[in-house]
């Protein structure tokens, strides 16, 4: 199968080969006659499989073919997408496709002032990439009008729903003029996903080029169960042993990545971090960085997990299980990228058990455990299976039977796990993100330190958050 095959016009097709590319992905084999043709696609694809050019090929084609050009403050095409990230790099991949074909392309996404933005859609744009939160506001300032949307494209829809966007997209899709095409993009296909898919999609051609909800098949995952307490020793140990030279850490909290990467700067590595508190260009000079081999360990919150176009990445390291299964997926998914292998380890304590099964049910596999001698996990992370259970719960020691005071008795070591304290329940889940994403507001050194038993706050300062 060749990229001319699919039906593609000269100028795309010279750009193709001057990526390199040599055949047509499986979901770009699929993809792109749909495009063009014009139907709408509802495209299990995560990331890695090539969909960007599965949807930006086609759709080029069609601005050249069909126009008419959009007129002042609209836009033709319009791609929703849940990160400022990969606003810039679907942005950077419409550039390098359509190279030659003279049409105007903008990123708009938040973080970074309005006005160069309006600006640029005072001439109309062929492709507008946004975030959903930047594109309402410049709607709201007249900067932008839908009627002239000829196609939507939301890309990694499942992201943007996690990411708490569910309003602001009703509100686009209420604005959008009703004949369209769309073309929704998801790497994981949940009951609301399908819900909005109903929705906004009219019979779609439905693709799927992986089993929905998996991960990339060609990456080695594993876990380490570990106490929390001992994280950021053992994974200095881990990188250390494997001689492990360029990777994408992924920490809960900002406070985590800062003290990961001071241990890894002490150690002598290249290091740059990524997470919700740096500004914009500061985050993407520091994926730059990371691309080149400049910077050898990225340390990153979530707000990194998704999007970054990262090829072949040898190497994600979970020191943090996310808190919502999705981002496993995608932040498993920075690896093993079109066709490359890839390995994905993940420090797991015995807190983490519920956000363990999540994963497991999600990708509908156990993941094998890998227990690293001296790191041995004194509270035991339970059993877990692929329906997202705990198994059993893991077991009390018991006090042994011994008169007070004789020589030899054993303190008792209590486990009690998120899931039994109901601890990740409290809030939804994109509140409970974000939350995470500020930071653990913690009373000074190590951040993966077990808590302080409830009633007795350090310092006065109140028991640590998640
Ligand atoms: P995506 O899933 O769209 O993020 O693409 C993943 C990576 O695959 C990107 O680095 C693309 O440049 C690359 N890619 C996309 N299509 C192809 C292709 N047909 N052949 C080789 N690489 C590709």
């Amino acid at each position: 199968m060749s990229f001319a095959s699919l039906g593609l016009i000269d100028p795309l097709l010279r750009n193709v080969q001057a990526l390199d590319y040599q055949t047509p992905t499986p979901v770009q084999v699929k993809a792109i006659p749909a495009v063009l043709s014009g139907k709408d696609v509802m495209a299990a694809a995560q990331t890695g499989t090539g969909k960007t050019a599965g949807f930006a090929l086609p759709l080029l084609q069609r601005l050249v073919q069909h126009g008419p050009a959009a007129s002042s403050n609209r836009a033709g095409v319009l791609v929703l997408v849940p990160t400022r990230e990969l606003a810039e790099q679907v942005l950077q991949s419409f550039i390098a496709y359509g190279k030659g074909l003279d049409l105007r392309l903008l990123a708009a996404y938040g973080g970074v002032s309005i006005n160069p933005q309006m600006m640029k859609l005072r001439k109309g744009v062929d492709v507008l990439v946004a975030t959903p939160g930047r594109l309402l506001d410049l709607n709201r300032q007249n900067a932008v009008q839908f009627d002239q949307v000829q196609t939507l494209v939301l890309d990694e829809a499942d992201r943007m729903l996690d990411l708490g966007f569910a309003r602001e997209l009703n509100a686009i899709f209420a604005a959008l003029p009703a004949e369209r095409q769309t073309l929704l993009f998801s790497a994981t296909f949940t009951d609301d996903i399908r819900a909005m898919a109903a929705s906004i999609l009219r019979g779609p051609v439905n693709i799927s080029v992986s089993p929905p909800n998996a991960t990339a098949s060609k990456i080695r995952q594993w876990v380490v169960p570990v106490d929390k307490r001992n994280k950021p020793e053992l994974f200095m140990h881990l990188v250390a042993e494997n001689k492990w030279e360029h990777a994408l850490v992924f920490v809960k909290t900002r406070k985590g990545v800062d003290y990961l990467a001071a241990m890894l700067d002490e150690a002598g590595y290249a290091i740059d971090t990524i997470h919700g508190d740096k500004p914009q260009p500061a985050r993407l000079r520091a994926l730059e960085r990371f691309k080149t081999g400049e910077v050898q360990m990225l340390v990153a919150t979530d707000v990194a997990a998704r999007g970054l176009d990262i090829d072949d990445l040898p190497l994600v390291i979970n020191v943090d299980l996310p808190i919502v299964a999705q981002d496993y997926v995608h932040r498993v998914g920075r690896t093993g990228r079109a066709g490359a292998s890839g390995v994905a380890v993940s420090l797991v304590c015995a807190d983490e058990a519920p956000q363990l099964a999540a994963i497991e049910a999600l990708i509908r596999e156990t993941l094998s455990r890998e227990e690293e001698p001296g790191f041995e996990a004194e509270h035991r992370v339970p059993q877990t299976s692929t329906t997202g259970q705990i198994v059993k719960k893991p077991k009390k020691l018991k006090k042994p039977k011994v008169p007070q005071g004789a020589p030899g008795t054993v303190q008792a070591v209590g486990t009690k796990t998120g899931a039994q304290s109901g601890e990740n329940k409290r809030k939804p889940t994109a509140q409970r993100a974000v939350a995470a994403e500020q930071g653990t507001r913690l009373s000074g050194g190590n951040p993966f330190s077990v808590k302080k038993p409830r009633g007795k706050p350090a310092n006065g300062r109140g028991k640590s958050r998640p």
